[in-house]
């Protein structure tokens, strides 16, 4: 399917050139992809729970495995938010990273940051390697490993920043410039940061990768994936692999992510307010041995993040120094933090890496990029903060 289709009605709608370029993100939030409303009036998108459409209609639609208007309507309100010329949709970010991984070839290399998300580690080793395709893993917070990136030959150079659960910022910039320089693309996992702190396609990236179940659809009740690009080659190739792969996600979870982007920039600003304020109580009133976030004045990552982040996000990393058994004890006496996977919702949840997110990385290799069975992981809500306070002192003096 070409990418250059004539309204943000058609399949993988096409989104430029905009008459609302000079929107800010809260406005581009709630008012891209509407072009619904002219011919109807609805104030809010309807959900197309239609498989097929008619042979030959205007809007180019065939079926919804490549295309479907409320997946436009979805891929035009993320590019804006991105700042993106194309967005596609996908079912999860496991297999918006499985669209992406899909165009190399047998004999291709990714070379990722080693602090990667769990799921991604798992794909690229269990699944990938089976078809030839090698992922060799650095530590990219690193200046000199960056500029060793050539060496390696790599197709793709694939790094998240802020990474999980450790929270270090990678430079996007200097790894795009490395990357680009021996012709390799980058590619960013955007989750973490959220669109509304983070612009990689602006920093250099070639490809902007999110789960939206997280931050972008922010209220825990789908599933859905999205990469931008600015790059009409790469879109071609996603738009491919969407339908190629089965990879599109359900008309109605992408309405979801879709309402969930209207207050997304209302939603993130309550996030890192409560996060900062929680890791500095664990810093400074706690005392705890080891204490990540970015946004903290003397955390390694601050003015790198300064430079690429508009503020922190919700995650805040600990090591209470306890054991695995005394870590459970203590998180399952806090009841406003439900023990769970996922992060990015307005509820606050938290996550005990070595167990759950990363259970599936060996444990050598989880305790040589630094995840310590003791590493606690916070996806901190937009709860009041005193609650939130509050309900971890309580669980944590009776542990
Ligand atoms: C959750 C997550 C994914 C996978 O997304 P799903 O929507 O769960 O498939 C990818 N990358 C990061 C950083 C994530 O947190």
């Amino acid at each position: 399917m070409s990418s250059s289709r004539p309204t943000n009605l058609s399949p993988q709608g096409r989104h430029g050139p905009w008459p609302d370029d000079d929107w800010q993100f809260e406005t581009r939030a709630i008012h891209r992809g509407q072009s619904f409303k002219n011919e109807t009036g609805a104030v809010i998108a309807p959900i197309y729970a239609t498989s097929t459409f008619a042979y030959g209609n205007p809007a180019g639609f065939d079926y919804t495995r490549s295309g479907n208007p409320t997946f436009s309507n979805f891929e035009d309100v993320i590019a804006g938010l991105e700042g993106a010329r194309f967005c596609t949709s996908f079912a999860s970010g496991v297999s918006a990273i499985t669209a992406i991984v899909s165009t190399l070839q047998a004999g291709d290399r990714i070379l990722a940051e080693e602090n990667l998300y769990g799921c991604t580690f798992r794909l690229f080793e269990r699944v990938f390697r089976k078809f030839g395709v090698e992922a060799v893993y650095c530590d990219l917070s690193k200046a000199d490993e960056i500029s060793q990136i050539a060496r390696h030959e790599p197709a793709l150079v694939w790094i998240e920043s802020p990474t999980n659960p450790l929270l270090k910022i990678i430079d996007i910039r200097a790894c795009a410039n490395a990357a680009h320089a021996c012709g390799a693309a980058l590619v960013v996992d955007n989750t973490f940061a959220s669109s509304y702190l983070q612009k990689p396609l602006a920093l250099g990236a070639d490809l902007s990768l999110l789960s939206a179940t997280k931050y972008t659809a922010g209220h825990s009740d789908c599933l859905a994936g999205a990469i931008c690009t600015d790059s009409e080659i790469w879109q071609d190739k996603l738009v491919f692999a969407q339908k190629a792969l089965g990879l599109q996600p359900a008309p109605f979870d992408v309405w979801l992510a879709t309402r969930g982007a209207k207050t997304q920039a209302l939603r993130m600003e309550r996030h890192s307010a409560n996060a900062q304020a929680l890791a500095e109580m664990f810093l400074f009133e706690w005392k705890c041995p080891w204490v990540r976030y970015p946004f903290l004045a003397d955390d390694p990552g601050f003015n790198l993040a300064k430079s690429q982040m508009k503020m922190g996000s919700g995650i805040v990393s600990v090591d209470f120094n306890l054991s695995i058994d005394q870590t459970i004890e203590f998180l399952r006496r806090s009841k406003l933090f439900t023990l769970a996977e996922s992060l990015g919702g307005i509820e606050s949840l938290v996550c005990h890496p070595a167990t759950m997110t990363h259970a599936s990385v060996p444990r050598e290799q989880r305790l040589a990029v630094g995840i310590r069975d003791s590493l606690v992981r916070f996806s901190v809500g937009v709860e009041h903060i005193e609650d939130l306070k509050r309900d971890l002192e309580q669980a944590w003096n009776h542990s």
